[in-house]
């Protein structure tokens, strides 16, 4: 199960009503954060959530409402005297950027890891869930992440009889591992039926649509993405500033065949979004204008 819960909603500054973007998901005892704008330690809060999973924390790009967070963050996790590395993955630059933000969090008592992202599109397995990053077209460098957990095929008890599989070993098998034992190699292909549908979640902001998106997003149960506009006369300000309509992410939605879509980063100046939710909804139905702390639970069908 992935818990997810979107912080805030918010795009280029923090709100009184609403916190910057920002993402948290559980799974399996660890947290994953994306994005750290000013004030994402408030959201995590206001929510109830912990900090102390937090093993991993990814960024979109290097604008301040994106990052900003991350230092007093880091004091934060320190203060609580974290010694667990911490793993930050972002485009590149990353080094660079956060120590130059740590010149205010100079001294911390845990190590921090450095995964840069150098390709258009690159995959990490980590914690048992896949993140991969893709490239997206904003002004600066920016990425869109998807998180996946995969599931394995049934446990089929006919093969694995027919196969003379001894039973101490469908257990190992089940849960994916090869046994070798007296001479012989037992796979988990030998006793699992055709993989099952897993989970997918895509996040994407800051940026036009591409056909990353589009390809990257496809069969997610949640995409969240952002519409900084709700309002149609802004399509050409979208355009110009490298952001989307809320109705530019509603055809994403619909292309990619989503679940669900969330809308995020509204500009500061769109004070009611729900406002335009049936125009987008004639174009993608499950489509949702999110506000701060918005949570799912994404679950394996059946
Ligand atoms: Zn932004
Ligand atoms: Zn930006």
């Amino acid at each position: 199960m992935l818990d997810v819960c979107l912080l805030g909603t918010g795009g280029m500054m923090p709100l009184p009503y609403r916190w910057l973007t920002a993402l948290m998901v559980r799974y399996n005892g660890s947290s994953l954060l994306i994005d750290c704008g000013e004030g994402t330690q408030i959201a995590i809060k206001e929510k109830g959530w912990s900090f102390k999973p937090i093993d991993v924390i990814c960024f979109t790009h290097y604008h301040g409402d994106h990052i900003s967070g991350l230092p007093g963050l880091l004091l934060t996790m320190g203060n609580a005297d974290r010694t667990e590395p911490l793993t930050l993955v972002g485009p590149r630059g990353l080094e660079r950027v956060v120590n130059a933000l740590r010149v205010i969090a100079p001294e911390l008592p845990f190590p921090i890891k450095y995964v840069e992202i150098t390709e258009p599109e690159q995959t990490f397995e980590m914690n048992g869930y896949r993140l991969k990053a893709f490239r997206v077209n904003h002004n600066v460098l920016c990425y869109g992440y998807t998180m996946e957990v995969d599931r394995a095929g049934k446990f089929d008890v006919e093969r694995a009889t027919a196969a003379q599989i001894p039973q101490r070993y469908w257990g190992v098998l089940q849960k994916g591992e090869t046994v070798e034992a007296e001479g012989q190699t037992y796979t988990p292909d030998m006793v699992l039926g055709p993989q099952r549908k897993g989970i997918k979640l895509t996040y994407c902001t800051d940026t036009r649509p591409t056909d990353s998106i589009r390809n990257n997003a496809k069969g997610s149960d949640l995409f969240i993405c952002e519409g900084m506009y709700g309002e149609k006369d802004k399509q050409k300000k979208a355009k110009e500033y490298k952001h989307m309509t809320f109705y530019e992410a509603a055809s994403l939605a619909k292309e990619a065949d989503v679940g669900e879509l969330w809308l995020t980063h509204y500009s500061p100046s769109l004070t009611r979004p729900e406002e335009y939710m049936d125009d987008v909804r004639e174009i993608f139905p499950r489509a949702i204008a999110a506000k701060d702390r918005r949570t799912a639970e994404l679950v394996f069908e059946d």
